[in-house]
């Protein structure tokens, strides 16, 4: 049985699907969101030759030809260059408002794909069909869509929503090992700001998830969903405090990739993991959350097989002033400060408005 999650907008609200093999009944569930009978489908070269055919059979079951747009993977396809081509590629499809568009792969292509149907047309329907465990838990869900440019990541992009996601977790099989650790980082996200039970939960079967059993995936993908959607649903577009609290670990996390080259020697949930352990170091350093909870953390982190230091990563003592300059160059100061997600405790994060970037700096250079 599928579980489904409600993601509340009013009349731009839709269902998240989770279900080890869901790829099957895929068609179905997109048949109803689409008028065309020919679907496009934006996927990257890993993705498509590992599971396009099951996807094939199941949207021609349905009654719905598949166009697949194949992309080269990685970060480099979210670029005005690739979202160009994909454009012309989707118009010459006669792409309407009233169609969906298929996104079929992990964030890369849920972010590109995203963007394509926000201004095709001023706003063509599209569905998520995420394929990457941090996909399914975070990218694919609340409408941040967009692509990067010379000045950064993420830097132009739209908010939209899509008609549906699906997630077949069946499909995490073939994901590297590394990808699966990385997606579960941004899991264990959620437990950390506000779901105590939910890390409880991680801490006895985050193993059976990392394992990919499936009843611990569908538990995990929805729970994250879950929890997403719930503050997506409070603050879509990210201008109260609340939809901030997501970027729990990201502050620090960002700095590090961005220190890294935003590479494969820190993956994205990589960098959050690191950057989770340090919110709660510094947390703690401040007297604000018990030393205790911050060990529990980085121990957990670790025994998901991912690294809780900087150090870790190759980065040095002398990195401290240049990852609060990468601090500062994606993040709007107030005076001498930068607002962080800091902790109380495990699952109660809050923003914190009061740290000086002296503070952060003299952090990091003790933990390196
Ligand atoms: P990704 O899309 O690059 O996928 C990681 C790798 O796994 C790629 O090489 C891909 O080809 C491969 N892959 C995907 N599914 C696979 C499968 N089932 N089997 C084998 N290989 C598979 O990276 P990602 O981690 O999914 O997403 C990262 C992107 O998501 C970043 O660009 C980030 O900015 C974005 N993101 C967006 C949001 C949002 O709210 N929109 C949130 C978080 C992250
Ligand atoms: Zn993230």
């Amino acid at each position: 049985q599928p579980l489904i999650v409600p993601v509340a907008l009013g009349d731009r609200g839709y269902d998240i699907h989770v279900a080890d093999g869901l790829l099957a009944r895929a068609g179905a569930l997109v048949a109803p969101l689409t008028r065309s009978r020919r679907i496009a489908v934006v996927t990257d070269e890993n993705v498509w030759p590992l599971h396009g055919a099951a996807l094939r059979r199941s949207f021609e079951a349905a009654g719905l030809g598949v166009h697949p747009l194949v992309l080269g993977p990685g970060e480099a396809s979210k670029s005005f260059t690739v979202l160009a081509d994909l454009c012309d590629a989707l118009l010459a499809l006669d792409i309407t408002r009233a169609d969906a568009i298929v996104a079929f792969g992990g964030g890369v292509i849920g972010d590109l794909t995203g963007f394509a149907a926000a201004i095709l047309k001023r706003g063509t329907g599209f569905v998520q069909m995420p394929t990457t465990l941090l996909a399914m838990v975070d990218s694919s869900v609340g409408g941040k869509t967009g692509i990067n440019t010379a000045a950064g990541k993420n830097l132009v992009g739209a908010f939209h929503q899509p008609r549906a996601v699906i997630a077949d977790t069946a499909l995490l099989a073939t994901l590297p090992p590394r990808e699966r650790q990385a997606g579960y980082a941004e899991i264990v996200k959620y437990g950390l700001i506000n779901d105590p039970a939910f890390f409880d939960w991680c801490e006895a079967q985050g193993r059976r998830v990392l394992a990919l059993e499936p009843d611990a995936v569908a538990h995990a993908v929805a729970q994250s969903c879950r929890a997403k959607a719930a503050v997506v649903a409070a603050d879509e577009r990210e201008t109260a405090d609340v939809r901030a609290l997501l970027n729990l670990g990201h502050t620090f996390g960002h700095a590090l990739e961005a220190e890294t080259g935003f590479g494969t020697a820190l993956l994205h949930g990589e960098a959050v993991a690191i950057g989770m352990a340090q919110a709660f170091r510094f947390s703690a350093a401040r007297g604000l959350c018990p030393p205790a909870d911050a060990e529990r953390v980085v121990a957990h982190l670790a025994a998901a097989g991912l690294r809780t230091r900087a150090a870790e990563a190759g980065i040095t003592a002398d990195a401290a002033p240049r990852l609060v300059a990468h601090m500062l160059h994606d993040k709007k100061k107030l005076g001498d400060t930068l607002p962080f997600i800091l902790a109380r405790g495990i699952g109660q994060a809050f923003v914190a408005k009061d740290v000086a970037l002296a503070e952060v700096e003299r952090f990091l250079a003790d933990e390196l």
